[in-house]
């Protein structure tokens, strides 16, 4: 019997604003391939202006859901239906989900980073310096805290925005946990010493992303030891100094695209309901970015 033709494809996608350089889309479709599913991942330049129309249109085209980046991250929340818990608490969605017609906003940044560092750590009770106070260290702090780390230091440079990722830690974050959290921030102002009873260290912040690759975050590389794990969320390159020094350190070190690969498996799995390949994804990324 002749085979049922399909030419419809599923649609799901990035909106960004610029978008050219995020390579999501040759991370995403390979796993789709090795599913066995024809699905296209769309990388769409959406301007601030045209964000609530790309959401309708996302509707109206039957997407199962996008990624959002810079700047919508917090903005497209007005044009959905709902949000996930964890997104709920960070007001912030990286990733929409259509669920049988409502378009629901998740956040899988942080979930993402949690999935590489349990696969090598248990988090409970874990104390971790997470340098930066953004989106990403927002999305990581409150993802290391529903599992179970229960001591957190944001160390930021401006201190506004320090001590807003506090109140939400030590707030409505610390009602949803079981475990007691003590967040504390320390102003960024001069080289940090990391204290010896930390069980991570992580990078949260921009520094060290293409081009400006040969910045370095102001840390005495000598206060951190063997048994710390460190991580960077800098994808572009992968191998920032923080990571290399760390490595010579003896640690154990996450980097930033371990931490894509971790977000974009849960993106796909909330999407199709399938698990993909994490390795496929992780070798289409070294492809780029070696
Ligand atoms: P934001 O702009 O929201 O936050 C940037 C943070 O970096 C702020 O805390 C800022 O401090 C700090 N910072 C920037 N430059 C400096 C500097 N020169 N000295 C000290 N602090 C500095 O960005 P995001 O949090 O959204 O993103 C941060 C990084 O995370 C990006 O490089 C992004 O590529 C990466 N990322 C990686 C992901 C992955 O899957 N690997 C996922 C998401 C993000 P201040 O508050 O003082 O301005």
């Amino acid at each position: 019997m002749a085979k049922e033709m399909n030419f419809k494809q599923e649609l799901v996608g990035c909106f960004g604003f610029p978008v050219a350089e995020n390579p999501t889309q040759a991370m995403i479709e390979p796993a789709f391939d090795d599913l066995g599913l024809e699905w296209r991942y769309l990388t769409l330049e959406v301007t601030p202006e045209n964000l609530k129309d790309a959401v309708l249109g996302a509707r109206a085209f039957g997407f199962k859901g996008f990624n959002c980046t810079i700047p919508h991250k917090v903005e497209v929340i007005k044009y959905l239906d709902g949000l996930g818990s964890s997104a709920e608490l960070m007001g912030a969605v990286n990733c929409v989900v259509n669920r049988e017609g409502q378009l629901i906003g998740e956040n899988t940044d942080g979930k993402g980073f949690v999935s590489c560092l349990k696969k090598i750590s248990d988090l409970e009770n874990k104390s971790c310096i997470i340098f930066g106070a953004g989106g990403a260290a927002r999305a990581i702090s409150v993802e290391m805290a529903l599992s179970g780390c229960s001591n957190i230091t944001i160390v930021n440079r401006s201190r506004n925005r320090a001590e807003e990722l506090i109140d939400i830690l030590n707030g409505k974050v610390n009602e949803c946990c079981s475990q007691d959290i003590s967040a504390q921030m320390v102003e960024w102002t001069d080289t940090y010493d990391v204290p010896e009873d930390t069980d991570y260290v992580i990078n949260a912040t921009s520094i060290g992303l293409y081009p400006d690759v040969n910045a370095k975050i102001n840390v005495n590389m000598a206060s951190i030891n063997s048994s710390m794990i460190v991580a960077d969320v800098i994808p572009n390159p992968p191998k920032t100094h923080l990571i290399n020094d760390a490595k010579e350190r003896g640690c154990t070190v996450i980097d930033g695209l371990e931490m894509l690969v971790g977000q974009g498996v849960i993106g796909i799995e909330y999407w199709t309901g399938k698990t993909p390949s994490s390795k496929i994804m992780r070798e289409s990324l070294e492809k780029i970015f070696g």
